[in-house]
């Protein structure tokens, strides 16, 4: 049977500026130092802007660094973006890639995540797929068909590159980040187990390897429950993560 290690990821979005990021990396590195080896990996994805920075605090650590959206393309005539190859330069092993911060508020296409995938995996970052239903999808029943929809065109079309390395995937109901408000454990679930059949379908035997982590309002008080339920492979973690003690709580809900 294959196992998978639980992956914990702290997206920051815009927020927190250097001397804060640095202390905050910190203080989550001092609990992960003071406890028996966590059994999972651990990520943080702070602003761009810093990544240098953080990477180079947690170069002995076993805190990975990530970046939250690349650009497509490798080089060029792209004013304010950054590309793959540069967030991997500042230290980056892991990219955040369609989440829907991103697919609502800027309108990023299925295709146009796609494409990203590509170059980040190209470039040798692991690549973390956000899919999700909105809320009207989820009261219409559309989520299943939504979000195999998201999963069949997000997902690079040659998909023997794929692997439980370079390709995560974080199921993130759109009406359950930063509301407070989380799926029931049965709709985690199902949407858990149906995401590991489309990527048997796609991908085959690497299927199995291939993480699936929930996000969405995911806190102290409910991780432990979430974190235990099948196929649910770790956590994407926004508002908690900006907070070291809660963070770390949720790390320590992994049994
Ligand atoms: C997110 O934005 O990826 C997220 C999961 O946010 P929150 O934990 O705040 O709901």
């Amino acid at each position: 049977m294959i196992t998978r290690r639980k992956l914990i990821a702290g997206n920051w979005k815009m927020n927190i500026m250097l001397s804060e990021g640095l202390k905050l990396a910190n203080s989550i590195d001092e609990y992960i130092n003071s406890q028996e080896s966590p059994d999972c990996d651990l990520l943080i994805c702070p602003t761009a802007l810093i990544l240098s920075d953080l990477s180079e605090k947690l170069i002995n650590s076993s805190i990975a660094v990530g970046g939250q959206n690349c650009h497509a393309e490798i080089s060029g005539a792209y004013t304010g973006e950054i590309s793959a190859s540069m967030l991997k330069n500042s230290g980056a092993s892991y990219v955040i890639l369609g989440h829907s911060e991103r697919r609502h508020g800027l309108n990023e296409t299925d295709n146009m995540v796609q494409l990203k995938v590509t170059a980040a995996q190209n470039a040798g970052l692991n690549a973390i797929v956000c899919i999700g239903e909105t809320e009207n999808e989820r009261e219409t029943n559309q989520t299943i068909a939504v979000l195999t929809k998201q999963l069949e065109n997000s997902l690079p079309s040659d998909s023997s590159i794929l692997n439980g390395t370079n390709t995560i995937i974080a199921y993130e109901p759109v009406w359950a980040i930063g509301s407070g408000k989380t799926p029931t454990n049965d709709q985690i679930t199902e949407v858990h187990n149906h995401i590991r059949e489309c990527l048997d379908k796609i991908i085959g035997e690497q299927a199995n390897r291939i993480r699936i982590l929930y996000g969405g309002s995911m806190k102290p008080d409910n991780a432990a429950s979430i974190l235990e339920l099948d196929n649910v492979d770790g956590g994407l973690i926004g508002g908690a993560s900006l907070n070291a003690k809660d963070f770390c709580a949720i790390v320590s809900a992994i049994d």
